[in-house]
């Protein structure tokens, strides 16, 4: 590294998320996929010895990559970045406990969603989301190391819901008896569903109901991808809504179940709601 590089201001691709640090760059002829990792690397070489005073050694530290959510869940995430192997799609309005705070999003590739927010012809849809499941940044890294994890043994989760907008929540309240007469054991009202702030996925492919209590929870040990969640999940930080099996979220509330159970008989098959 003692020799100079040659570098251009040519932009690199959008995997480099808007909150990165500026002057991203790439070598001459631009950033094919398997030159942007070193890339970067040379660049933070190049800015370290910048910053390091004359003639002493220059130390990269690798930046860990989180698998767990980050921080306080409940505040503004508009300062972190997405996880790397994450797209950041912007600054959105969450909600938590009914009051507004703003969220970064981030698209996660490998957990396509046919959730209305990600898809394109809906009312409700984030731009950028491209079919992908959209998240709060705080837990960009912790669902997609638990879809890689997935990925591992084989598994290819997908969801139906992730970030919601207030528009849509507030949509499926009016929409739902249950919701609307104070009911909110699977729809929650207009404000208060952790898909508000970004931090709850909804999983295809388990569509039980169960009580709102860990003991009464929803169990689906026909279906792989329940019983991968049931194992798995809670080592990223995720937990089961205790009423819906396909509901995973990462944000500390009653009836959320984080250890592994043995599973009991199946229950019947239901459609989702949308808690
Ligand atoms: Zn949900």
């Amino acid at each position: 590294m003692d020799a100079p590089l040659t570098l251009t201001d040519v932009p690199c691709p959008d995997d480099v998320g808007t909150a990165e640090p500026p002057v991203a760059a790439c070598p001459v002829g631009g950033c094919p996929a398997d030159r942007t990792v070193l890339a970067r690397t040379v660049l933070r070489v190049e800015r370290a010895r910048w910053d390091a005073p004359p003639g002493s050694a220059v130390t990269l530290t690798p930046r860990p990559v989180p698998t767990r959510p980050v921080g306080d869940l409940r505040a503004d995430s508009t300062a972190l970045r997405c996880a790397p192997g994450t797209r950041d799609v912007g600054v959105r309005a969450g909600y938590v406990d009914g009051r507004r705070v703003a969220v970064r999003l981030c698209a996660v590739p490998h957990l396509p969603s046919s959730g209305a927010e990600s898809t394109a012809s809906s009312r409700y849809h984030v731009p950028g989301a491209r079919g992908r499941a959209v998240v709060n940044a705080r837990i960009s890294g912790a669902v997609r190391a638990l879809v890689e994890a997935a990925r591992r043994e084989g598994l290819r989760l997908s969801a139906n819901s992730s970030f919601r907008t207030m528009r849509h929540q507030r949509d499926l309240c009016r929409e739902d008896p249950g919701c609307r007469r104070g009911d909110h054991t699977l729809v929650a009202p207009p404000g208060h569903s952790q898909h508000q702030l970004g931090v709850a996925v909804d999983f295809s492919g388990t569509r039980v109901t169960g009580g709102r209590s860990c003991d009464r929870r929803a169990e689906d040990p026909a279906s792989r991808v329940w019983r991968f969640l049931r194992r798995h999940a809670a080592r990223f930080g995720f937990r089961q809504y205790a009423a819906e099996s396909w509901h995973w979220d990462a944000l500390s509330a009653p009836g959320r179940c984080g250890d592994p159970v043995t599973p009991r008989r199946p229950r019947a098959a239901s459609t989702p709601p949308a808690r």
